[in-house]
């Protein structure tokens, strides 16, 4: 079966002060060490993986902040997964920008290596809420970087929005949707923000007085997201994205219709066939396990069934349509009811999920609550 791949770049130019993710401040020498280890640890998967499990139908290039890196980088990382795996006709191929880190000749690099999508993470449109979050551009970055890349030839752009962010008001969110939209992205994503522990932001919180957003104003935003886009031509498809018809993000359904996908550099996840498997998280490590010849692998999870179904009910309800009923009594060879029956009952009866069209769905009562339904699934 065709996978997808998906390529961790460590490295930011400055950490946000929201972030919890694996990312290293930009060095050029630890950029070239990188490079090297990411293409031993393609060349080592071409060596062991079956032909089949090299065939790409994406490509995802996320961090960090994969467009830190100097073009001839970018381009040897892309050259790579083509020398490796092989791209099926269509592969829908993303990489991850930050506003500030791309110019028109590095977007040009992009676009002639084969990338086809654009992922920019935007956040906001207001100088004191990218301040709060720490980002390292402004909103007027932002509007040039989707110029550029429209310049580039980029046909297929998502911004990344956060909400829910201490200090921002309803209004400061639609005004920045507003602002959006002007930019006629053909995908948006709008998460809210989480404050994780041991980050700078937590500790503002925890020590400085900052007051996160409450659940009443986040609630009221995430539904304004939604009635704002879909009003304007957007599909609402997944609990946090939207796209005009035809610019689905094809590397997340991946993960949402939960097929196998393999992920290549430092902390990045894998799951094939049964197995799910984590690189290490340190950097040091990362190379000096390649340079020894050996995957960077921490650890692997051999997934029983039971675990694949619950993962399979929860990422399916992930998807506005649903979770397809019959798909999933063809993969596991059992009809839903007879393994999660009792848990949709209660879930129908508390108005969180139901059954039509032969799918499992969250109603819109059971959107925001997503979590709380995803936890009912999850076998003892
Ligand atoms: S750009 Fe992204 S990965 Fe880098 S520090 Fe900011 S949030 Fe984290």
């Amino acid at each position: 079966m065709a996978i997808s791949l998906y390529i961790h770049v460590p490295f930011c130019i400055r950490k946000c002060r929201y972030c919890d993710f694996v990312s290293y401040t930009y060095d050029p020498e630890a950029a070239r060490r990188y490079r090297v280890a990411l293409l031993r640890e393609m060349a080592l998967y071409h060596e062991r993986l079956a032909p089949q499990e090299r065939q790409l139908k994406t490509i995802f290039i996320g961090g960090g902040t994969p467009t830190c890196l100097p073009e001839e980088d970018l381009a040897a990382i892309l050259e790579g997964c083509s020398r490796y795996f092989q791209w099926l006709s269509g592969v829908e191929v993303t990489v991850e920008a930050n506003p500030g880190t791309v110019d028109l000749q590095k977007l040009r690099t992009l676009r002639s290596a084969g990338v086809n999508r654009l992922s920019l993470g935007v956040q906001s449109s207001s100088a004191p809420l990218l301040k709060l979050l720490g980002r390292l551009h402004d909103f007027n970055q932002a509007v040039e970087a989707v110029h550029l890349a429209r310049r580039a030839g980029f046909d297929n752009l998502n911004l990344d929005l956060i909400f829910a962010i201490p200090g921002q008001t309803l209004a400061d969110w639609q005004g920045c949707l507003e602002k959006i939209l002007d930019l006629q992205p053909e995908h948006i994503s709008a998460y809210s923000l989480q404050i994780e522990e041991n980050t700078p932001l937590a500790r503002a919180v925890a020590e400085d007085g900052v007051i996160p957003c409450d659940e009443e104003t986040e609630l009221a935003m995430y539904r304004g997201v939604i009635n704002m886009l879909t009003a304007r031509g957007f599909e609402h498809y997944e609990i946090s994205n939207f796209a005009r018809p035809g610019y689905r993000c094809q590397h997340n359904l991946t993960y949402w219709y939960n097929r196998p996908y393999l992920g290549l550099g430092p902390a990045a996840h894998s799951c094939l066939g049964d197995e799910r498997f984590y690189n290490v998280s340190s950097l040091e490590e990362y190379e000096s396990c390649l340079l020894a010849g050996e995957l960077p692998v921490a650890g692997c999870e051999k997934l029983s069934r039971s675990t694949m179904m619950a993962e399979t009910v929860f990422l399916g309800l992930r998807l506005i349509e649903g979770l397809d009923l019959e798909k999933f009594a063809a993969r596991f060879g059992e009809n839903i009811e007879e393994v999660f029956g009792a848990q949709i009952k209660r879930l129908c009866s508390l108005g969180l999920v139901e059954i039509r069209s032969g799918r499992l769905r969250l109603t819109s009562r059971g959107l925001p609550l997503a979590n709380t339904v995803f936890r009912e699934f999850v076998l003892p």
